[in-house]
């Protein structure tokens, strides 16, 4: 029996429940963060590709930035 120690990534979702659910927008209302995100709603805390998702559809998809850096995207390496 082996234990990897690969810290895994770990997600939270948030589910948008402002009380209103509009019908216009069909798409379920649910955004992933990682549970180490420090700011789910601000910009500033998501890779580019998060906010471009963000943008899209309010899903950033776990692109959250950990230190600076996304963990989903990896260290850019050109
Ligand atoms: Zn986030
Ligand atoms: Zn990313």
């Amino acid at each position: 029996m082996t234990t990897t120690n690969s810290p895994r990534l770990r997600w939270r979702v948030l589910v948008r429940t402002d009380g209103k659910l509009d019908p216009s927008r069909p798409s379920h209302p649910l955004s992933w963060h990682l549970a180490t995100c420090v700011d789910p709603e601000g910009a500033l805390a998501h890779c580019a590709e998060g906010q471009r998702l963000r943008a899209a559809n309010d899903d950033p998809d776990g692109h959250c930035l950990l230190d600076g850096q996304c963990p989903r995207c990896g260290p850019s390496s050109s």
